[in-house]
């Protein structure tokens, strides 16, 4: 890995070797995040935009040498990345923009953006020969890390809160990982997590600890700028929980800023649910994430609730240093979400994937976006993740099906309601 420099610990600045420490600042406990630092004069000559061009592998690795892994380690055989980027031209008109792009990380194997930082996590695992990999997660994570580790046939012990999604907990049984379900928060199941892999030597996955995790994320905005023909967008929204998404975004765009590969930097608008809205709260009034307090989450969007975000330094850095803003939307916002973009164009996505769209139309509303603005909104999860949340939706915006006999005369009754424009009610 000559191409990785270092790792520095965002707070006092320290560097260290990748086998002097494993995951934080030892200085600086779990709060000690490590980012990569990496040779881009040497990756420049390594690699280019050319290469790319030629490169029928369409997966997140075709960035491999601007990961931090070894050239030659084998990759897991699911396919991680390039999800579709599509340009949602009815969607735009509604709000009334000229060009808008969805990206949908729905299509990710475990059905959620996860498996980016899953994959570089089952690789690294690999590198050092961990026998088992351990992580804590609301739940996209978990079954992330899940599906990856089955695909190489890798040990892995999961630790979800008791009221994750069952979607998501049955991925995880499916997949043959050994499930904890914890009796408490994700926070606290943060921890004994943490506590479970020192006592067995378990290589740990989790978010804003293992330094890794944020580079398997940063494939997004390489591939968004890839796919837009290296002309990067004004505008990337995308929701925020711990913020390990929004600082893998910035974190891209850093690295095709320091090769030359773009030559501006998009506004990183960051939602949260107004539940969970540490983030916002910190940038709107100009608060210290490093004391400030945590808030208690209560949101639908439940891939988005984190009392603490735990990478919150690199979340806070990328607003502020591109320019973007945070935002927050309430759980009804979130919710009509759902339906409008799934029928503005045809994508299902779970409440926290639909929460980046609701932020895009609150941000239009309140006058903070240009109609002439190139914008792309990450969704990143599927629908299918929470049915229990597409209901709600659906019972708030009034939609239900109709329940009928096994009779034509239902089904012209029911036709004929639907066509006088009545309410569409069950008979
Ligand atoms: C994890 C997740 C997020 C938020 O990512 P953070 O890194 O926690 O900010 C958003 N949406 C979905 C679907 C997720 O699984
Ligand atoms: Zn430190």
């Amino acid at each position: 890995m000559n191409h990785v420099l270092s790792l520095k610990c965002l707070i006092c600045g320290r560097e260290y070797q990748p086998d002097e420490v494993e995951y934080v600042c030892p200085d600086h406990g779990n709060e000690g995040i490590l980012d990569v630092q990496y040779d881009y004069a040497l990756i420049g000559r390594r690699f280019s935009q050319g290469d790319l061009l030629h490169d029928t592998n369409y997966t997140m690795w075709r960035y491999k040498p601007l990961l931090p892994v070894e050239p030659d380690s084998p990759v897991p055989p699911l396919t991680v990345g390039w999800t579709p980027l599509m340009r949602a031209n009815r969607l735009a008109t509604e709000l009334d923009l000229r060009r808008l792009w969805i990206k949908d990380d729905g299509r990710q194997p475990t059905a959620s953006f996860k498996d980016r930082a899953s994959a570089v996590a089952v690789v690294k695992a690999q590198e050092k020969g961990a026998q088992v990999i351990t992580t804590a997660s609301t739940g996209n994570a978990a079954a992330a890390l899940s599906g990856l580790c089955a695909s190489v046939s890798q040990p892995n012990v999961i630790f979800v809160p008791e009221a994750a999604p069952p979607a998501k907990i049955a991925q995880l049984l499916v997949f043959g990982s050994t499930v904890m379900l914890v009796k408490g928060s994700y926070d606290e199941a943060f921890e004994l997590c943490l506590l479970a892999a020192q006592e067995y030597g378990w290589y740990n996955r989790n978010t804003a600890y293992n330094p890794y995790m944020t580079e398997g994320k940063k494939t997004a905005s390489l591939e968004i700028c890839e796919q837009l023909g290296w002309q990067a967008p004004d505008r990337i929204f995308v929701s925020v929980g711990d913020g390990c998404i929004i600082g893998g975004l910035h974190k891209g765009i850093k690295d095709l800023r320091a090769l030359g590969w773009i030559d501006r930097t998009p506004r990183l608008m960051g939602v949260q649910a107004e539940g969970s809205a540490y983030m916002y709260q910190a940038w709107a009034n100009g608060e210290d994430v490093l004391t400030k307090p945590p808030i208690t989450a209560h949101t639908i969007a439940d891939s988005i609730s984190a009392g603490l975000p735990r990478d919150r330094l690199k979340a806070m850095a990328a607003v502020q240093e591109t320019d973007g803003a945070y935002i927050q939307v309430s759980d009804q916002e979130i919710l009509a979400a759902i339906p409008a973009l799934a029928r503005g164009c045809g994508v299902f996505a779970e409440p926290a994937g639909a929460a980046a769209y609701a932020g895009l139309a609150k941000a239009i509303a309140e006058g903070l976006v240009g109609a002439a603005e190139r914008i792309v909104v990450l969704v990143t999860g599927n629908g299918l993740k929470d049915v229990t949340g597409a209901m709600k939706a659906m019972e708030q915006i009034g939609t239900r099906a109709h329940v009928i006999r096994t009779s034509m005369d239902d089904v012209k009754r029911t036709m004929a309601i639907d066509q006088s424009g009545a309410v569409t009610d069950g008979i």
